[in-house]
């Protein structure tokens, strides 16, 4: 959407309609439904069990962002963004302002008003009459409502960044069970916790695979479960204690990876000084001339290391890191500003 920087409140606000009906029914229908099935293939990759499932759970983020800061603006545009692969999948324009009403100044009780706006009403720009700020709960009610309808996803997970406002407005409903019932509730988790549950069940997944594939992954160099245990752990590690800071997460989250190859392994993204996990920079900082690998650190094997390495790359992606990082929300909100509102 490109509008002119000097566009005017009315021109805009027309604009805004046209894009509200038009765009919106075509556009947002045929994309969204083509990013659906990305999404959709995504999660049956990374989970065999849903592919012959009609409606599957799905993991989101449900970001609002507003024409102009600080809650005084009419236009709020609410997207949820896949957590799998960081498409925006569905988005809302909420608007509590129209010219038209604007310029009515009759009586609102009298019957010449009562008439006018019955043939208003349909060109009416107003969708939403209430605050500026309650826009994106509002916008996440008709998101929510209508994701099984129109993809067959709930969206089970709601990513949370601080702010509560949205997650209480869809437990809310229907008698507080969620959206889709108490059989599939709603959980609110933040950042760290759901990317570490998802290395662990990318791990897990492909100890799964392995087996299915008939691939000799036990004996040494396996990945047993302490191991993937441990592996989620550090990564967790790695996005809380880097959350300032984008680059050094992101080389943080690719040290396991690196520390454990069998075949030359590298300790430089592993973190440094006496009390360091890893085994060689521990030594290196106690004065080892060279450092011994510990017993209880054996490298996992090559083939295990060639099979888990799309989980890293998935995991380790800085668009998906840079949801971790302070002040996430205001960041992804800076990004779709740039590009709703420019
Ligand atoms: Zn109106
Ligand atoms: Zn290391």
């Amino acid at each position: 959407m490109d509008f002119p920087a000097s566009l005017e409140k009315e021109a805009f606000s027309k604009h805004l309609g046209k894009i509200q009906s038009a765009s919106r029914e075509e556009a947002n229908d045929h994309l969204s439904i083509d990013v659906a099935k990305i999404v959709r293939n995504a999660y049956v990759e990374a989970d065999q069990s849903l592919a012959n499932k009609d409606v599957i759970n799905i993991a989101v983020a449900c970001d609002g962002t507003w024409h102009k800061r600080g809650f005084t603006s009419h236009y709020n545009v609410t997207t949820i963004t896949d957590l799998l692969t960081g498409l925006i999948l569905d988005y809302e324009v909420m608007c509590n302002y129209c010219p038209g009403c604007a310029k009515n100044k009759m009586d609102r009780n009298s019957a010449e008003y009562e008439h006018w706006y019955a043939q208003h009403k349909t060109s009416c720009q107003i969708n939403h009459p209430g605050s500026s700020k309650s826009m994106e709960s509002s916008a996440a009610v008709i998101l929510f409502q209508r994701s099984v309808v129109k993809f067959n996803f709930r969206y089970t997970t709601l990513l949370n960044d601080g702010d509560r406002s949205v997650f209480n407005a869809i437990v809310s409903l229907n008698d507080n069970t969620g959206r889709y019932g108490e059989n599939h509730t709603v959980s609110n988790e933040d950042c760290i916790t759901h990317i570490s549950k998802r290395m662990k069940n990318g791990l897990d997944s492909v100890v799964q695979k392995c087996k299915i594939q008939g691939h000799v992954i036990d004996g040494k160099g396996r990945l047993t479960k302490d191991r993937v245990r441990a592996l989620k752990n550090y990564y967790g590690r790695a996005v809380k204690d880097n959350s300032g800071d984008l680059e050094a997460m992101y080389e943080a989250t690719w040290a396991t990876f690196f520390h454990y190859l069998a075949d030359k392994p590298r300790h430089n993204h592993c973190p440094e000084g006496p009390k360091s996990w890893c085994w060689y920079n521990r030594q290196l900082a106690e004065r080892v001339v060279s450092p011994v690998r510990d017993s209880n650190s054996q490298p996992l094997s090559k083939e295990v290391s060639e099979a888990i390495l799309p989980v890293y790359k998935r995991l380790c992606d800085k668009n998906l890191l840079k949801r971790c990082l302070r002040r996430a929300t205001q960041n992804v909100n800076e990004s779709i500003n740039q590009i709703i509102w420019k």
